[in-house]
């Protein structure tokens, strides 16, 4: 079985990972399995290059197949943010109820036509002995006006995916990993790893 370290301490992107990953044929491993406990610096101003300073500072000391990613939301009323921010847009806590509560207050009183926004995701591969490749994946839609739903993270209960009426948290886990913007980038790796 093909083994890959996934640069993460964030238990709802470990969970997709896993979901997405060992059904073809991958044994994921945490950073938590490896005993990496220090917190990486995300110095970047994009998440590309978030992604490829998590990989590389993984791959460089365990010599192994390296998935890192670097998400979050981007609202065009609000410039883009939190984007690169999206983890600790309310705090240092990282606090995913403070941080949707932040942006609902930020868009209090703005229509739905100015709501839109988007999740991204850029992923990184580092294999040792390899240059380190990215892709992105993009999940459109709108932010709603209170949460709701309960599976997911993050930002979830509060955004509505293009064309639909239910938030990403409403959705199950597999809708959820057809249509995220972490599913795009991994589909992206994947076609471009087996050529
Ligand atoms: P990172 O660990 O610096 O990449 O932070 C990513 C942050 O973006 C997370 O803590 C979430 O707040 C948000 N985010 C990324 N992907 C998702 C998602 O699939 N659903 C909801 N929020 C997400």
């Amino acid at each position: 079985m093909k083994e890959v370290i996934i640069a993460t301490t964030n238990a709802g992107k470990l969970k997709e990972f896993k979901e997405m990953l060992e059904p073809i044929g991958y044994h994921v491993k945490s950073l938590a399995d490896i005993g990496y406990r220090q917190e990486i610096e995300e110095t970047g101003h994009t998440f590309e290059e978030n992604a490829v300073l998590k990989a590389e500072t993984i791959s460089k000391q365990f010599h192994e197949i390296v998935i890192a990613d670097d998400s979050g939301l981007s609202v065009d009323y609000l410039g883009g943010s939190p984007g690169v921010y999206s983890a600790r847009y309310a705090g240092e806590m990282k606090d995913d109820t403070a941080n949707l509560n932040k942006v609902l207050r930020e868009l209090e009183g703005i229509e739905k036509e100015d709501r839109s926004a988007r999740f991204r995701c850029a992923l990184a591969v580092s294999i040792p002995g390899e240059e380190t490749k990215t892709v992105e994946g993009v999940v459109e839609g709108y932010i709603a006006t209170e949460p709701v739903g309960e599976n997911g993270f993050g930002y979830d209960p509060i955004f509505i995916v293009k064309d639909k009426t239910k938030t990403m948290a409403e959705l199950t886990s597999e809708e959820k990993n057809k249509i995220s913007h972490r599913a795009e980038a991994l589909k992206k790796l994947s076609a471009l790893l087996s050529s």
